[in-house]
């Protein structure tokens, strides 16, 4: 295991604690390069991180391959010159999200969900994601203790499901969380809370006692949507991470974004279910990319995503074949393509 040269020391009978950890992360291209033996192409990376930091902690880093520049969990994470290509519809809100907020940090485009911007931040930094230019510092539903998050949801009966979404919700501390069931002991028409997480893949240590205390204890039925796009992303301790959410009666799925380079095509996309359903996730939803500024070398065709689907369809059973779907601003739903 790599460990910072200065900081914390972890004593050998604990485990380790998720926030050193995160502290610990990498942010720097030339040294993620240079552990990966790539040191060669430092000179490739845009200047300033193309304007979205780099930033992917260790125990992430360590299932990427060395040697290899074209690794799929090396190309979610890594700076590129790339990034700077200005292309046509890419934009900084692809999804409409500064349309359709309604009160701090909540999101309602569809019924009987609500969604939270839990908070702002991730412990990772996903190149794809639409996060690097949407304005979070001010959109936190967890300010102050989520009061007007909870007042718009306590307003409108026909929400059943809240949704807490970011950035990473469990990046939150854990008492944070518990503020929010204190809140939600109010609002009995919510039955369901549904939280979409990268952290139990790319800092499964987050996973703790305190924060699987609060779940169990969460009298509501509990969704874990969690978010990886490739099989290599599971190791031994992601495997821990989701059973002891599953003994936490948390019911886990998993939404995956189809991304060039990275898993488009058919073997990888069937790996990625078969080594998810063995750590006890399902898929839920494939993504098209939303096209966000800086993203477009990400970009799949929907004929390729269509022919991918065929091809996973053939090879697995129907509970392992994901929803290929796309989000279009002002549609009801995720439009299933
Ligand atoms: C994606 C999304 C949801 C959840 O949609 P499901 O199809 O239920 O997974 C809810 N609210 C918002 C704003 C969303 O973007
Ligand atoms: S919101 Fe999700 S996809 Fe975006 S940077 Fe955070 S973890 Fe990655």
């Amino acid at each position: 295991m790599i460990t910072a040269s200065s900081g914390a020391r972890i004593t050998p009978t604990a485990s380790p604690d998720w926030r050193q950890l995160w502290r610990d992360s990498i942010t720097d291209g030339r040294e993620l390069l240079d552990l990966l033996q790539l040191g060669h192409l430092a000179d490739r990376l845009p200047a300033a991180d193309a304007g979205f930091a780099l930033r992917v902690p260790r125990g992430f880093a360590s299932r990427m391959r060395p040697g290899d520049a074209g690794d799929p969990l090396l190309l979610q994470v890594l700076p590129q010159l790339a990034e700077l290509v200005q292309a046509a519809g890419f934009v900084t809100d692809a999804v409409g999200d500064l349309a359709a907020r309604e009160a701090q940090g909540v999101l309602h485009k569809y019924h009987g969900r609500a969604l939270l911007i839990a908070s702002g931040s991730c412990a990772i930094n996903c190149r794809y994601c639409f996060r690097r230019h949407f304005p979070y510092g001010e959109e936190m539903a967890a300010a102050g203790q989520w009061q007007q998050a909870l007042k718009h949801v306590s307003d409108d009966k026909s929400i059943n499901e809240l949704i807490l979404s970011g950035g990473d919700p469990l990046a939150l501390a854990t008492s944070k969380l518990e503020e929010l069931s204190r809140g939600l002991a109010e609002l009995p028409h919510v039955t369901r809370l549904r939280i979409h997480t990268r952290l139990p893949v790319v800092l499964p240590e987050r996973i703790d006692a305190a924060l699987l205390e609060w779940l169990h204890a969460l009298p509501l039925q509990k969704v874990l949507v969690l978010h990886a796009n490739h099989a290599n992303e599971f190791d031994g301790s992601v495997d821990a991470a989701c059973a002891s959410l599953r003994h936490a009666g948390v019911t886990l799925l998993n939404q995956a974004v189809l991304l060039r380079g990275v898993n488009d095509d058919a073997q990888a996309l069937t790996a990625l279910s078969e080594r998810m359903f063995a750590a006890g996730v399902l898929p839920y939803y494939l993504h098209q990319l939303d096209r966000v500024q800086g993203a477009a070398h990400f970009e799949v065709t929907d004929d390729q995503a269509l022919a991918l689907m065929e091809a996973m369809r053939s090879r697995l059973p129907g509970y392992l074949v994901p929803k290929l779907v796309r989000e279009i601003q002002g549609d009801p739903s995720k439009r299933p393509l």
